[in-house]
């Protein structure tokens, strides 16, 4: 996966033209859900297809940003009601441990 601002393959570092859109679920608080459009790149040197992430979500994160906020601050945990069954307690764990890349 690939933000707006990388027009780079990751993992060649070659040049990712569009190749379609896809449609990605985004899970939001108290269980809605979401649909987005995600564009995909495709890498004109290895072929490797990368999605290209919006701006309001983290990268490689599937929750928005205010959940894992909330998480990294210890406001939401796995008895939050509303959020029972995400982000499942090991998600919880990797976030907290990463919390000096997130942009609080
Ligand atoms: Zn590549």
């Amino acid at each position: 996966m690939v933000t707006h601002d990388e027009s780079t393959c990751p993992d060649c570092g070659g040049v990712l033209k569009y190749y379609d859109s896809v449609p990605r679920i985004v899970r939001t608080k108290r269980r809605s859900t979401s649909w987005i459009k995600v564009r995909r790149l495709r890498c004109i040197k290895c072929g490797h297809l990368h999605r290209e992430l919006p701006d309001d979500i983290f990268p490689y994160k599937q929750y928005e940003a205010e959940i894992i906020r909330g998480v990294i601050e210890g406001l939401i945990t796995c008895e939050t009601i509303g959020y029972e069954d995400y982000p499942c307690e090991m998600t919880m764990i990797r976030w907290i441990s990463q919390k000096v890349q997130l942009p609080l």
